[in-house]
């Protein structure tokens, strides 16, 4: 098991870290009422998904005078009160810089920091964070998926999403805002988020093969779009294509080829389509990376780690052997997506699919 007092080390550094981050929203929010109060931003109210990206916060401000504001901004920094805030700041953030640099030449020898050093995007302070909160104690004690007691010392990828309350189901409640769920899931997602920005040749790929694979799927696509049968063998097509009518073209995959569409089933197509594909392949990626750091603190202090079905191992040093893994996965999803389609050409129907499509995290 790791290290107490290894872990202590990281739990400050993460408060540390809040008391910072709380400071700067503080004056943020402070500087939002102000602009507010003074007629120069309206407020917004911020969608689901659009959450996770401000801190989960359910509205933004914007501004509607752009002059008017930066003037009452700058009155609001010229204020003694404002300077005292901004000297607190400043000191919380040295502060945070000594205790990480201090705090690195500990954590610098475990294999999760060599980890993070050979993915783009990860850093010491991603390093310490899943050193210090994924406490692999912790989660050998949560209940499996189908919600048993697991007796054994094992670490499975179920179990870390139960931890870390990003199970199905684990909706974010407003009550338990400020929790330890609330403030992992922004962490891991500006982590995720980092990696898929710095563009990592290995996790933003597994990223992009996702949001093809999500982007092709009949029954996502027959949810968010439109439903035409084709005239030959009734193939039901499933398209992201605007069809306003009978005969309009579209391609079958099964036919291969342009065919009319004989028979329009269904149309509604919902906007933000893209960004709901987005969202599903970057929390997709998020969880693959989690299992795989997961993985890795907990083989290094002796815990069993169970794989699940159609396992992707942890980034692998060799762009080579990254490269035949990419494109085993692509292949997978590919060939998966081919079986999904032939389902759907034939019965039309998205939840028959839904219902036998196996998990890629059930063993
Ligand atoms: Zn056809």
């Amino acid at each position: 098991m790791t290290d107490r007092k290894i872990r202590t080390i990281g739990q400050v550094y993460l408060q540390c870290q809040r008391s910072r981050v709380a400071c700067d929203l503080e004056m943020q929010k402070l500087a939002e009422q102000e602009l507010l109060k003074r007629g120069v931003a309206v407020k917004e109210i911020l969608t689901e998904e659009e959450r996770a990206e401000h801190a989960y916060r359910k509205t933004k401000i914007v501004i509607t005078d752009e002059i008017l504001a930066q003037k009452y901004l700058k009155e609001l920094k010229e204020s003694k009160e404002y300077q005292v805030l901004e000297q607190h700041k400043a000191v919380l953030k040295s502060e945070e810089s000594r205790f990480l640099a201090a705090a690195e030449e500990i954590f610098s020898d475990s294999k999760i920091w060599k980890f993070c050093e050979n993915v783009r995007g990860l850093g010491s302070v991603a390093a310490m964070t899943f050193f210090t909160v994924l406490d692999t104690e912790a989660i050998m004690r949560q209940n499996d998926s189908r919600g048993f007691n697991d007796t054994r010392k094992v670490i499975t990828a179920g179990k870390v999403w139960k931890y870390l309350g990003l199970a199905p189901g684990q909706r974010l409640e407003s009550g338990k805002l400020g929790g330890f769920n609330t403030i992992m899931k922004g962490r891991t997602w500006m982590i995720s988020r980092n990696v898929i920005m710095a563009n990592d040749p290995y996790y933003a790929e597994i990223y992009r093969i996702e949001k093809e694979f999500y982007r092709n799927r009949p029954d996502l696509i027959a949810e968010n779009g439109y439903v035409v049968r084709c005239p030959g063998d009734g193939h039901y097509i499933a398209t992201q294509q605007t069809i306003k009518g009978k005969d309009d073209e579209v391609y079958c995959p099964i036919c291969r080829e342009q065919v009319k569409a004989v028979e329009v089933v269904s149309h509604k197509k919902k906007p933000g389509w893209k960004k709901w594909i987005d969202a599903m392949a970057s929390r997709w990626m998020r969880k693959i990376l989690l299992s795989h750091v997961t993985e890795i603190i907990a083989t290094s202090e002796g815990c069993e780690f169970s794989k699940h079905a159609n396992y992707v191992p942890p980034k692998p040093l060799l762009p080579g052997e990254q490269e035949l893994i990419l494109e085993r996965f692509r292949n997978e999803r590919l060939a998966l997506l081919d079986k999904y389609i032939r389902q759907f050409a034939e019965t039309g129907n998205a939840q028959t699919i839904r219902e036998n499509m196996q998990s890629y995290w059930s063993k």
